[in-house]
């Protein structure tokens, strides 16, 4: 199983919590999907995988593309791999450019999975966030490509923001369930330096969202997301049985994927691959057969740590099993001693002897994960 990812580095607007790569110039965006083209011809061979069992249109905002270059692109892989016939194939959209003719040409290309980023239904927060859309206009984008046919339907959620009161984020999960949508991602608002935010928050201009009010935001989250039928897959991820997102998956369970485009991520099993977050000089390096991307030979306490942050993070656990199969005793056993305080402090709980995160473990995920990290003595 191995996916292929575009990063679509346009966006019509910036948010203001936004540390994507991305560009507000939309004028390279037919030269830019030459450069896709041909990227995927130069790196034909990375995956040793002949078939490809998900696509995914990320950005940046894909739907600045319309749905016939987007149709194009999924050619284009599919003259280098054998896509699988029942690939999963997602296109992120930002809801304003989801009007009735632009989701009728999408819903007859091969894109068969829609992530909209959301984030609120609220106008003040999604003023204060400067998104482009509406509430409603949201909403509405949702039900429209529903009634299209979209069956497959994730959607973005942010908590923590300034002023999100837990009625105010309340309301919108409410909203969210009314869908009846198959996916929901949430995260929590991140300050990224270089962010709108972020330098708002250092000339004192927003005020940080109480830190416990952000952790009741997030428990409200997993316990009405499960009573409305989700699946709590991941820290920051969701699903209805049957609607986990494959394509996300990969990356945590340590699966193959080629990632095209500026500032877009590869792995294949021995090392990461990132290329340069530009858009000019991608171009400009593809053109003229430059490189383009910077490479990270992964040692074996690398792949043993991103072995539990990937696999730690989801429902599935980590598997002392595999850890020992994968990286021997030694790590074996440090799992197992690490784990013995957590399991009694009902962090953690043990089944089929995977290790796999409780409720209160998924609150201090990133300490947890960390305390199992291997530090190599300098
Ligand atoms: S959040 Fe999405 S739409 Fe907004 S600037 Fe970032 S990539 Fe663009």
């Amino acid at each position: 199983m191995s996916g292929v990812y575009f990063h679509i580095p346009f966006c019509k607007q910036l948010c203001h919590y936004c540390a994507f790569h991305k560009s507000i110039s939309l004028q390279a965006t037919n030269e830019m999907l030459n450069c896709f083209k041909k990227e995927l011809k130069l790196r034909k061979d990375y995956l040793n995988q002949k078939s490809v069992s998900t696509i995914y249109f990320g950005g940046g905002t894909p739907s600045v593309y319309q749905p016939e270059q987007i149709e194009l692109l999924i050619d284009e892989v599919a003259k280098y791999w054998n896509i699988e016939s029942d690939a999963e194939i997602t296109m992120e959209a930002n809801p304003d450019d989801l009007n009735q003719s632009y989701l009728e040409k999408l819903s007859k290309s091969s894109v068969n999975r829609l992530s909209v980023g959301i984030q609120s239904f609220h106008d003040e927060d999604l003023i204060l966030m400067n998104r482009r859309h509406t509430g409603k206009e949201a909403f509405n984008a949702i039900r429209r490509a529903q009634d299209l046919g979209f069956d497959n339907i994730s959607v973005d959620q942010i908590y923590g923001v300034p002023g999100l009161s837990m009625e105010k984020w309340k309301e919108n999960l409410d909203l969210v369930y009314d869908l009846n949508i198959q996916h929901i991602s949430s995260y929590h608002l991140m300050y990224d330096p270089n962010t709108v935010f972020s330098k708002k928050l250092e000339k004192g201009q927003l005020t940080e969202l109480d830190e416990e009010e952000s952790f009741e935001q997030f428990k409200y989250l997993i316990d009405s997301a499960r009573e409305n039928g989700f699946i709590h897959y991941e820290i920051s991820n969701f699903s209805k049985e049957g609607f986990i997102s494959r394509h996300n998956s990969s990356y945590w369970q340590q699966k193959q994927y080629l990632g095209i485009g500026p500032s877009a991520h590869s792995y294949n099993l021995q090392e990461r691959e990132w290329n340069i977050a530009h858009n000019y000089k991608y171009m400009k390096a593809i053109d003229e057969k430059e490189d383009f991307s910077e490479k990270e030979n992964l040692s074996f306490h690398d792949r043993f740590n991103d072995f539990v942050l990937t696999s730690l993070r989801t429902y599935w656990g980590m598997n002392l099993d595999q850890v020992k199969e994968l990286f021997g005793e030694q790590l074996h056993q440090h799992c197992v001693k690490k784990a013995e305080k957590y399991i009694q402090s009902n962090h953690i709980r043990k089944e089929n002897n995977s290790l796999i995160l409780c409720d209160d473990g998924v609150f201090v995920s990133n300490d947890i994960m960390s305390d199992f990290f291997w530090i190599e003595e300098e």
